[in-house]
């Protein structure tokens, strides 16, 4: 069974090749335009300590959105069910930084995966968490037990420079009392986390805690409940590809997170966590390539062709 995860990666890496060429990689933010876009990685790492890998997967890339997953964690940990105060739990069928849907709802964004609503989640933190930025990372080194895992600040500075969209967002939700803090110093702290930097192999690793009800097998630590374990994995499920989600849902039919940078994680709850990562994106900001390996992973999954 386990020898099956191997076959079925390398024949991905084959079958990938000309979907390498497609998509665009995110040059709204000008640190990632340059990135060379045909390169591919995948990772798999099963809950009992099998894993698999093909590709760039040791290159570091940018985790943009999926550190989303990793704020939203923290949030539950320390505010359990008191962050839906401020944060709804309903997929947008929007741009992950649309401002139409977010104004006419009174600055309560839709989700914590669309950028107001991880906006908010990093609000929440740096209320209640000296160092915000430091510890989140942390939690992030922690995950993988690794303690290398590293911001590249060019990126963040790059994305601060130009994150005119962003600072929309924060003004609009201070203006309905949804932000607390100073409005620079919270996006600081999310450009921050966007540009924590992790290679493919261990971007698996990180959401095993996902796949495992809760517990980090790498640590043996119970890093949520296995309730919110439940939440986080259902909210991925209807909000982690944006407005992609449905086609997401139907076509890889798994929990998972996108970012920008190209990388998409997803897990089979019990079994295992997969990632992929190749810069070109679709249109809603989701690796093109990534989306087609992992509707391969689990079309080839399921009919045990091999
Ligand atoms: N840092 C990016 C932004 O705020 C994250 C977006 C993403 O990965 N979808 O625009």
């Amino acid at each position: 069974m386990k020898q099956n995860y191997k076959l079925i990666l390398d024949r991905i890496l084959e079958e990938i090749q000309p979907f390498l060429e497609k998509g665009e990689v995110a040059n709204y933010i000008p640190a990632l335009a340059n990135v060379d876009k045909k390169q591919f990685a995948m990772s798999v790492h099963t809950v009992d300590g099998f894993s698999y890998s093909v590709g760039d997967y040791e290159k570091p890339f940018s985790i943009q959105s999926i550190s989303k997953v990793f704020t939203l964690t923290l949030a539950m940990k320390k505010f359990g069910d008191e962050i839906w105060k401020r944060v709804k739990r309903e997929p947008s069928g929007t741009a992950f930084n649309s401002l139409v849907q977010l104004e006419y709802e009174n600055g309560i964004p839709r989700n914590p995966f669309i950028n107001a609503g991880a906006i908010v989640i990093t609000d929440s933190i740096f209320s209640n968490v000296k160092d915000t930025t430091n510890n989140i990372v942390q939690f992030v080194r922690n995950l993988v037990n690794n303690q290398n895992i590293q911001i590249n600040f060019e990126t963040s500075k790059s994305e601060q420079e130009y994150g005119h969209r962003n600072m929309a967002l924060a003004s609009l939700m201070k203006s309905f009392n949804n932000l607390n803090n100073n409005i620079n110093q919270v996006l600081e702290v999310y450009f921050n986390q966007c540009s924590i930097e992790m290679n493919c192999k261990n971007l698996s690793k990180s959401f095993l805690y996902l796949a495992n009800k809760g517990v980090n097998p790498l640590t043996n630590e119970q890093v949520i409940t296995i309730r919110q374990t439940k939440r986080i994995n259902a909210l991925m499920l209807t909000c982690g590809l944006y407005d992609s989600v449905g086609d997401f849902a139907y076509r890889v039919g798994l929990p998972g997170k996108s970012g920008v940078g190209g990388g998409i994680v997803a897990v089979i709850p019990g079994t295992l966590s997969v990632a992929v990562w190749s810069p070109g994106l679709n249109k809603s900001g989701n690796s093109f390539a990534g989306t087609k390996a992992l509707e391969l992973f689990t079309t080839y999954g399921c009919n045990s062709i091999f």
